[in-house]
């Protein structure tokens, strides 16, 4: 069996890797190709592009060849990511395997700075592309030199397509971006700056996205959030921001919601399992995140958190999820009641609401989180509130 690895660090992946990654394809026949976005890589400054989102962009990659995987094992890793750990995971995955490991010129010719590269040479065939014309020379003696050392060097041939990804993230070369990595682009503006949001450019952000009853649910729901944010001991600002952004993608499309999970599908794993209601906080704390440069996690955590709770809520998950609940313009049975119990008790306020609105869950016979019910049994156990 012939495995072909391709790796690198994708940000984004332009046509220079997909040409030659056809180039090795044919050279190779391989039987399996695996493409393996680097978490950290070792040689390089690190990325600031979110791993997800670069896993997501090499999904460009999966027309070239049927069985193609684009696989997340070394972000998942974590970490300083070595050719050498992923040449292991793969001969244990794939026994007796011939593993090919297809790279550009640049990095064959520092292929002897790579971690135990003489390990890597002896368990792997390098399959090279040349990355500029007129240096067939310099890419000649680099192989006999590795060759000389026990190791074999296939050349893929094909004219070389100078492009980079450095020059796309500096704004050049943007024609050599495949669709599929383009959406992603364009779904969260990347490689542009991302300075963190301010509070009144979220208000702005939420006027002119949502509708008009979400718009003023949502300003209440700030002006509460930060009411208790003082009252609570919690970051007034912080409670705004979170409370301006919460429902920031409540109107989108189901389908859109899917497409973001999927994205950021190792950050937001298990979430397009969870109920549909749930997505469009998640959603929204990964937009805040990668498009409106929230980075504090504290925000992060109250917008994604707001609609099912989760075990462990901070102070301020708790205010943005009951500023939502009791907001000026709610009007079910129970709030004027809860609104009193908030006014004096946020965390009886919480356990209470979120018990109130599983069992509402129930009688609607509606899908219940069971993130919503890890974190009723955590929060209704000081005050021995009945257990679901
Ligand atoms: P950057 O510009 O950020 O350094 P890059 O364009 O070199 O990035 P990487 O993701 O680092 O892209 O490269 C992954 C692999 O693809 C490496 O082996 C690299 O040599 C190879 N490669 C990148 N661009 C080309 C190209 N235009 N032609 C052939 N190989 C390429």
């Amino acid at each position: 069996m012939r495995v072909l690895l391709f790796g690198g660090t994708f940000d984004p992946p332009h046509n220079g890797h997909i040409h030659l990654l056809q180039q090795a394809i044919r050279a190779v026949a391989p039987d399996w190709v695996v493409v393996m976005p680097a978490c950290l890589p070792p040689h390089k400054s690190p990325s600031t592009t979110a791993p997800d989102l670069r896993l997501a962009m090499c999904r460009c990659f999966e027309p070239i060849f049927p069985d193609l995987e684009v696989s997340s094992w070394e972000i998942e890793q974590g970490g300083a990511s070595y050719t050498i750990d992923t040449a292991a995971m793969l001969e244990n995955r794939f026994p007796g395997a011939q593993i090919f490991l297809t790279v550009g010129s640049d990095m064959l010719l520092s292929f002897t700075g790579w971690k135990d590269w003489q390990q890597l040479l002896a368990r792997t065939i390098l399959v090279v592309q040349s990355r500029r014309e007129g240096d067939e020379e310099q890419l000649a003696a680099a192989a006999a030199g590795l060759e000389q050392k026990g190791g074999r060097v296939v050349f893929a041939g094909g004219t070389p397509l100078e492009v980079s990804s450095s020059e796309i993230r500096s704004g050049r070369g943007r024609k050599n971006i495949p669709p599929q990595a383009r959406e992603i682009i364009r779904r969260y503006d990347l490689y542009r700056p991302h300075p963190t949001i301010s509070i009144e450019g979220a208000r702005r952000l939420a006027k002119r996205t949502l509708s008009d009853k979400r718009y003023t649910h949502t300003l209440n729901v700030k002006k509460l959030a930060v009411k208790l944010a003082k009252q609570y001991g919690a970051d007034p600002d912080k409670a705004a921001l979170a409370a301006l952004l919460h429902d920031i993608a409540k109107e989108r499309p189901k389908a859109e919601l899917l497409q973001i999970l999927q994205d950021n599908a190792i950050i937001a794993k298990g979430a397009a399992q969870r109920p549909v209601p749930v997505w469009h906080g998640i959603c929204a704390a990964l937009l805040a995140q990668h498009r409106w440069g929230v980075q504090d996690e504290e925000v992060l955590s109250a917008i994604a958190n707001h609609t099912a709770g989760k075990p462990g809520m901070t102070r301020l998950d708790k205010i943005i999820y009951l500023a939502d609940m009791c907001s000026a313009e709610r009007s079910y049975p129970e709030v004027d009641w809860l609104r009193a119990l908030l006014a004096r008790d946020l965390d009886r306020a919480m356990a209470v609401s979120l018990g109130q609105n599983i069992l509402w869950m129930r009688q609607q016979n509606k899908p219940i989180d069971p993130v919503s019910l890890a974190a009723y049994d955590e929060l209704r156990r000081p005050y021995h509130l009945e257990a679901f």
